[in-house]
């Protein structure tokens, strides 16, 4: 077909090549509105380009959050985007696979058959800590009524581990709350169970215990822990109870070590959050909550919503969000089934023991965790080491050929001692850790012959592990 010389369509956009394009070649304003409007394709690449810099995902060993998820899963969370989660009346189907969801975590997580367990999903861990914290301050306090106590002579206080995650510390300052924080030692790494009762009285609204310490991926001693709970509630009024943060712990352990008692199979443990996008194999953010009773659940904390012309019960502090998350967290329950997931973590707790081998062998390291209960490395300088580098170094070595990996403090009272951390996660298979492993023996050889050090000795900031 021919155009005639002056046939419009020659100037029609869709002709304009995207780097051709006027916006592809002015400044854009950042910080005030656009006044025109712009073809999608070219809005598109450039909010992609702006992103580009970030690095690439699945080589950032700092985060436990997924970054890979099966192409039908994608599709299936696209399609899904529109669907509110709270609203159950217009999404009973959603709101049915969230109810499946709740139901398959009770059962691995062992709540038992004589009791009636309740859950929610949540937008991550952060939110379900929160109203895991909630639900036993109020419960503290319905009890504490009872009992006679003066619940104003004092603050009510949390004991968790100087291990916590950041969203302990602000659930106790939201609500206003005395966290009282057990030391670490160097020998525990985790909660020192002696301990915990010399923080504990009258006022104590629980103890949280950690299924995978995000610093270091190790365990507190959740069993034992339990045990001495159980001596103090046999005498004493007061009855504490126990919360575990399985952020990353609770989607991992019932398929590689289901015979640890740390869940619902421990009298005393009532309720249990985990992330779905960690070890839940979904993409940021959905997270869950179960309790073990509706009794643990105080009733002030429920609200009932419409749904299918009667009402279901809700307790979040979100309101309106995406349900996707919930529906791509369905698809994997449905799609791995126990096996699957267990294949998948087996893999990557064999991953996981492959990269501390190489770590170890290098010389250079004492390692902290090897992978064994979580798929985390960690380790530290040896102590006796004459070397002008440090960890920081390495990192920033690590990172030339793009690979994230934090090197950081840890918490209060053990400070002084820097420790570096891979976290495995399912997408690293054992091909691309093999190449991750001959780049960090490269960094390592770089570094003995490297002139120019950036690094004081010295240096004890942190970037990126609180995730
Ligand atoms: C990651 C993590 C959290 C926070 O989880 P989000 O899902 O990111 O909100 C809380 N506790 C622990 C132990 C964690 O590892």
């Amino acid at each position: 077909m021919l155009y005639s010389e002056n046939d419009k369509r020659k100037h029609e956009s869709y002709r304009i090549p995207l780097f051709g394009s006027e916006e592809e070649s002015t400044s854009i304003p950042k910080y005030v509105l656009k006044k025109e409007p712009m073809e999608p394709r070219i809005a598109y690449q450039l909010v992609k380009d702006q992103l580009m810099d970030e690095g690439n995902a699945r080589q950032n060993l700092a985060t436990f959050c997924q970054t890979y998820m099966e192409k039908e899963a994608e599709i299936l969370m696209s399609e899904t985007l529109a669907k509110n989660a709270i609203d159950k009346s217009e999404y009973p189907q959603t709101a049915e696979l969230e109810n499946r969801c709740v139901n398959i975590l009770a059962d691995l997580w062992n709540a038992p058959k004589d009791m009636s367990y309740l859950g929610t999903s949540t937008v991550g861990s952060s939110e379900a800590c929160m109203l895991g914290g909630l639900a036993m301050k109020f419960r503290w306090r319905n009890n504490a009524e009872k009992r006679g106590l003066d619940i104003q002579a004092k603050r009510p206080n949390l004991i968790i581990s100087s291990g916590y995650q950041v969203c302990w510390e602000k659930f106790c300052v939201y609500w206003d709350v005395d966290m009282r924080v057990v030391p670490m030692d160097k020998e525990h790494l985790s909660i020192d169970v002696d301990k915990v009762f010399d923080f504990v009285d009258d006022y104590t609204i629980g103890i949280v215990g950690i299924l995978g310490i995000t610093y270091t991926g190790k365990f507190d001693d959740i069993a034992l822990l339990d045990e001495k709970v159980e001596i103090y509630n046999e005498t004493n009024e007061h009855q504490l109870v126990i919360h575990i943060d399985g952020a990353s712990g609770a989607m991992f352990t019932p398929f590689v070590n289901p015979e640890l008692p740390w869940d619902f199979r421990l009298k005393n443990v009532v309720s249990i959050n985990t992330s779905g996008h960690k070890y839940g194999l979904v993409y940021p953010g959905v997270g869950w909550i179960l309790w073990k009773d509706k009794e643990y659940l105080p009733k002030e904390l429920i609200f009932e919503v419409s749904y299918l012309g009667g009402s279901m019960p809700t307790m979040a502090i979100n309101f309106s969000r995406s349900a996707s998350q919930i529906i791509g967290q369905y698809y994997n329950f449905l799609r791995y089934g126990f096996e699957g997931y267990r294949e998948i973590h087996e893999k990557t707790k064999k991953t996981a023991l492959y990269l501390t081998k190489t770590v170890e062998k290098s010389g250079y390291f004492e390692i902290i965790n090897d992978g064994a209960n979580l798929p985390i490395v960690c380790y530290k300088m040896k102590d006796d080491l004459d070397v002008e580098w440090t960890l920081y170094d390495l990192a920033d070595q690590l990172l030339m050929k793009g690979w994230q990996v934090p090197a950081y403090p840890l918490p209060a009272d053990l400070s002084d001692t820097i420790i570096q951390r891979f976290v495995c996660r399912a997408d690293l298979g054992h091909n691309v850790a093999e190449e991750f492993a001959a780049d960090f023996r490269d960094a390592l050889h770089n570094l003995e012959h490297a002139r120019v050090l950036y690094h004081d000795k010295g240096r004890n900031d942190s970037y990126g592990f609180t995730h």
